[in-house]
């Protein structure tokens, strides 16, 4: 991608550069988590997929008193955790909580 004008786009191609005209421009760049953030909180994660290391059932990371939560989960498989799944990682942090606050009470 040359330029995004108005009502086109300047395109450089093998076959040297085009104009398409065009409505709409979706800048589908991709994302990832901010690693640097959770390093500096002491988080680790790790290797290949950036995963930060945490309890799969409390989700409490490796720093304690620190939980993770979303799609933040599964490091750079920010495809593997939805709203349909990660809704549910508030529940298992609430648990996790109460159970250490109140032990006496907690149900395991
Ligand atoms: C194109 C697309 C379509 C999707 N469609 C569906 C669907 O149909 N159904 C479904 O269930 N799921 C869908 N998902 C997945 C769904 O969007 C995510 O699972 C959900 O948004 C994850 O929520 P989250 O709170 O974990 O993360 P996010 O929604 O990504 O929220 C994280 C927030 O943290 C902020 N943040 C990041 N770093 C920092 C920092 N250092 N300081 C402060 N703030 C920070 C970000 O700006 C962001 O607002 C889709 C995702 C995409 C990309």
């Amino acid at each position: 991608m040359l330029e995004i004008l108005p009502e086109s786009v300047r395109l450089k191609t093998p076959e040297g550069e085009k104009t398409l005209k065009n409505d709409f421009v979706f800048a589908l760049t991709g994302y990832h988590p901010d690693y640097e953030f959770l390093k500096s909180l002491g988080i680790r994660t790790q290797d290949p997929d950036m995963r930060p290391e945490c309890d799969p059932k409390s989700l409490e990371s490796n720093v304690p008193g620190i939980y993770l939560a979303g799609v933040i989960i599964a490091g750079a498989k920010t495809g593997e955790i939805f709203i349909e799944n990660g809704r549910f990682h508030g529940q298992q942090i609430a648990a996790d909580l109460k159970a250490k606050l109140h032990p006496a009470t907690a149900v395991i």
